[in-house]
């Protein structure tokens, strides 16, 4: 009876499926939670940074306080890093919020997103929640074609959604291949370039120089993957001026807490903790994908800080190495149930990872 009441595009909305958190998997399996490894949510196995901690626990003194409201110090922190003024730059809760904002001022009922067969689900959620329709173009080899999602414009696309790099495949698109796309895009369609593993990139496509030409490009960035601070819901895009004052009328006025202000402040100046989180990243995801070669595994190379690999029945494998204390991600929801996505640790945790899947996999006919 209350679906007759509610919006219509919400009873096929699909309910997006998190990471199996930690806590959960230690009760059913009566163990302590320390001695479960989570390799399910792309998180940075080092934590936060330390100074973040520190600004976060001397902030909570001021927890009666509202946040600032415009987050002016972060929004000028981040424009001098990036070469931009606050004019350009839009905090979210999480940078998924500046989804939801893009979705709020963009997608009506009726219109069309464009994004890739495999793409980071948010968006296809984020555009169903309005009413609109999502475009999912062919992903050869799980690469992503930014020629095929040009072809599959319509006159009612608003908004082209491109990860960069994707997230569950890992897989990169090239500054070349960036270049061609944006010289053939219409001007009256936004772009969104999804960047949440930027910072773990050798060579980055430099995609904010087409904000700066005055583009309806979003670049979007998050303070949860190399900066540790998921749990903490900060993120932001970057567009140019007259775009962020449009999405900036979706926002509510205290979308970002006062915490989670300090603590991305104090870890965007900590060099060296992303440093030594990049290193090892780089360390496990080498170690990783030459485990899964060694395997005979099928598995997309990626630059971030997780690798797809095909495992056979994927859903049974994540099952198998729960059993084991171990979380990955199955890929089932994302019509890829053959794969699962696991999350670079610790490099004991990858070694106790691959080990667990040698196990598990021993008897798998080649
Ligand atoms: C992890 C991830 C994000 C980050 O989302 P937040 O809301 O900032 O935590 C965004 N896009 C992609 C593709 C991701 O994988």
């Amino acid at each position: 009876m209350i679906w007759k009441l509610a919006n219509p595009q919400l009873r096929d909305l699909a309910v997006y499926e998190p990471g199996k958190p930690i806590e959960e998997t230690a009760s059913k399996l009566g163990v302590h939670p320390d001695s479960i490894i989570k390799l399910a949510s792309n998180e940075n196995p080092l934590g936060p940074s330390p100074r973040a901690i520190e600004a976060m626990h001397a902030a909570l003194q001021n927890a009666q306080l509202y946040p600032n409201g415009g987050s002016f110090y972060l929004r000028e922190a981040l424009a001098a890093r990036l070469g931009f003024t606050t004019e350009n730059i839009i905090l979210g809760n999480g940078s998924n919020e500046v989804i939801e904002f893009l979705g709020h001022a963009f997608l009506h009922r009726g219109d069309d997103g464009i994004t890739s067969e495999y793409a980071f689900i948010a968006y296809k959620l984020i555009a169903t929640l309005f009413g609109a329709r999502t475009i999912e173009t062919p992903s050869p080899d799980y690469q992503q074609d930014l020629e095929a999602m040009l072809d599959a414009i319509t006159p009612k696309t608003r908004v082209i959604f491109i990860a960069n790099p994707n997230n569950p495949t890992g897989a990169l698109i090239s500054q070349d291949k960036i270049d061609k796309f944006m010289s053939r895009l219409p001007e009256n369609i936004i772009v969104v370039f999804d960047e949440a593993y930027f910072e773990f990139l050798e060579n980055s496509p430099d995609t904010l120089q087409y904000v700066r030409e005055d583009r309806n490009v979003v670049v979007l960035r998050t303070f949860s993957k190399i900066h540790g601070l998921a749990g903490l819901r900060i993120g932001y895009g970057v567009a140019r001026s007259g775009l962020i004052a449009v999405l900036d009328k979706t926002r509510q006025p205290f979308n970002v807490n006062s915490i989670a202000h300090v603590g991305a402040l104090a870890a965007l100046k900590d060099e060296a903790h992303q440093h030594e989180t990049k290193r090892l990243v780089d360390e496990g995801r080498a170690y990783l994908q030459e485990q899964f070669a060694a395997m005979k595994l099928h598995f997309v190379p990626g630059a971030a800080n997780f690798t797809m690999v095909k495992v056979g029945d994927g859903a049974a494998v994540f099952e198998k190495l729960l059993a084991r204390k171990i979380i990955v991600r199955p890929l089932k929801g994302y019509q890829l149930p053959e794969w699962v996505r696991i999350s670079v640790g610790t490099m004991e945790q990858n070694k106790q990872c691959i080990a667990a899947l040698k196990e598990i996999l021993k008897h798998r006919q080649v």
